[in-house]
């Protein structure tokens, strides 16, 4: 069986050659006769692992030393709460609501802190990001969140708001997909299904001066202060997930970098909305400037044919194009991963359906 094109929205596929690395190296690792799941995470061998997945991130997204890369568990919903918890109690945060993950992220704060929406996503047809201009921020806000892509409805920032307090962006669906500006951010957080590796991994990326702020009855596991002193080995870190991301890493280098991977990227994005856009069969509901490049939301004119739909697509091996349960339709989740001819053979086969069925 050939592999399948897989549009999952996470967990996602991996590189083929990532995949093959791994399988070639499974049952022994650097020579040592075991895997790499079987050594201890304190090891030489795996320290260095762990180091060079590190400074491959930092080449990768040009991260400066001023920033802490830390390898976290819990999923990027643990961050939801670890948020407000590091940068300290009683505070008022600033929050853009864009979608669901931003609404998951905002239910979770308000355990721990004053939440104020700046602004919020309209519920009208066309989905777009309010503009700058037009935001309420509070006034003594400790950080300001954003969901950088909203991975269910396919919403993307392509700009960074212009404030003087750090910026804090959920980038588990676009992290690694094009360049950007660490600079901008006080942390970067992402979990690593999408883009980066398996699940079980969680990559933040924090400005060391807002290290050290956390509230005192914060959890050990939760505060990001601890991670960084430890070379986040403050106990046994997800091995195998970090290994993986770290091939992810090196193949992202291979290809080329991050300006490559974003040329890439744009091409299958455009290549699908340019193809919804000239069909009176499929439509999406984003505007075309907050397009996410990652994830691509359509529907049927008639939703009575979703079935049919995903029943042949399946049939010919292009796996898992269901929209999320919360909006329904259908989404094509194109990450890194996802080679250009998977996204062909997808609008080849929307055309041909649309053709038998429109
Ligand atoms: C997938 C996703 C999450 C949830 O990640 P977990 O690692 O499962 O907690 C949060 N935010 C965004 C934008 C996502 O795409």
């Amino acid at each position: 069986m050939p592999r399948a094109f897989n549009f999952c929205a996470g967990p996602a596929t991996l590189p083929e050659e990532v995949l093959l690395k791994a399988k070639d190296e499974l049952l022994d690792w650097r020579g040592l006769g075991v895997s790499v799941m079987e050594v201890s995470h304190r090891s030489k061998e795996f320290m260095e692992t762990v180091d060079l997945a590190e400074s491959s991130l930092r080449r990768l997204l040009e991260i400066p030393d001023s920033y802490a890369v830390l390898f976290l568990q819990g999923g990027a919903s643990l961050q939801f709460s670890a948020i407000p918890i590091n940068f300290g109690v009683n505070t008022v945060a600033d929050y853009v609501h864009t979608g669901h993950w931003s609404e998951k992220s905002i239910k979770e704060a308000k355990r721990f802190c004053d939440v104020k929406i700046v602004a919020e996503i309209n519920s009208d047809d066309l989905l777009r990001i309010p503009a700058e201009d037009t935001w309420e921020y509070s006034k003594n806000p400790a950080y300001l969140h954003l969901t950088s892509n909203e991975t269910i409805s396919g919403v993307e920032f392509f700009w960074t708001p212009n404030c003087s307090i750090p910026i804090v962006a959920d980038m588990s669906s676009t992290l690694l997909s094009r360049p950007i500006d660490v600079t901008k951010y006080g942390v970067i957080y992402a979990g690593a299904q999408k883009n980066i590796g398996p699940a079980g991994l969680t990559i933040l990326i924090v400005r060391k001066d807002l290290l050290g702020n956390a509230i005192e009855s914060c959890p050990s596991m939760l505060n990001w202060t601890v991670a960084a002193e430890n070379s986040s080995m403050q106990n046994t870190p997800p091995t195998f997930a970090i290994y993986m991301a770290g091939l992810v890493f090196s193949w992202l280098e291979e290809i080329g970098g991050l300006d490559v991977m974003e040329s890439i990227n744009r091409r299958k994005a455009s290549a699908i909305y340019e193809f919804i856009d000239k069909s009176d069969f499929y439509s999406n509901n984003v505007e075309v400037k907050n397009r996410s490049l990652m994830n691509v939301p359509f529907r049927l004119m008639n939703d009575r044919l979703d079935e049919k739909f995903l029943e042949e697509s399946s049939s010919l091996g292009l796996l898992n194009l269901k929209g999320h349960r919360a909006i329904g339709g259908m989404r094509a989740s194109i990450y890194n991963a996802v080679p250009e001819d998977a996204v062909n053979a997808l609008i080849s086969f929307m055309s041909d359906f649309e053709i038998r069925y429109g």
